[in-house]
């Protein structure tokens, strides 16, 4: 199997995920601007009012790339997908769909990677910033040190890709345009 490099000729991702320790949001941890919409854990659904979130967010930030949630049932054998994410994921698509003028592309993170970006040099940066984010992580896990979960955060989303070039990647799955 190929991976194509991940595009580079774009200038703003928006990055949508579930909760804020999900794995994308590790990659997401360059980011400038993060919201939080108050949704109850565990108890996402892809609703109207979830989708009219999502949409409007996009519009407004108008991103030329927008990455989210693996939406699928298992990440591999034996290995669930949460219900959240599942219909998290769901939503995500169903609102990009319904916009007259999407961004470029939707790119998730999760197995059967159609491009990968190297991320060798970016990792130090990803757990720093991911680690400013002290009280959410401090209150997830209080027993662990926050660098340390922040660091496991991001060790977990990059690896080696087979058949990809480098180190450290980050492997993503280009959805729309199908
Ligand atoms: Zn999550």
């Amino acid at each position: 199997m190929s991976i194509a490099e991940f595009p580079s000729d774009w200038s703003s991702a928006l990055v949508l995920v579930a909760h804020p320790d999900d794995p994308e949001y590790g990659m997401a941890a360059a980011v400038d601007e993060v919201e939080f919409w108050g949704f109850p854990d565990s108890e996402l659904f892809n609703t109207p009012e979830l989708r009219e979130k999502i949409a409007e967010t996009i519009v407004r930030v108008n991103p030329d790339i927008v990455l989210s949630l693996y939406g699928g049932p298992e990440w591999g054998p034996g290995l669930p997908n949460q219900r959240d994410h599942i219909e998290f994921a769901a939503a995500v698509v169903e609102a990009f769909d319904e916009l007259p003028d999407p961004p470029r592309g939707l790119f998730v993170n999760g197995p059967g990677s159609t491009h990968a970006v190297e991320v060798d040099d970016f990792t130090e940066l990803a757990v720093d910033s991911l680690a400013e984010h002290d009280v959410y992580l401090s209150v997830l896990a209080p027993d662990t040190p926050v660098i340390d979960q922040a660091r496991a955060q991001v060790d977990m989303t990059t690896g080696s890709i087979d058949g990809f070039p480098a180190a450290r990647a980050c492997g993503l799955t280009q959805i729309r345009p199908v």
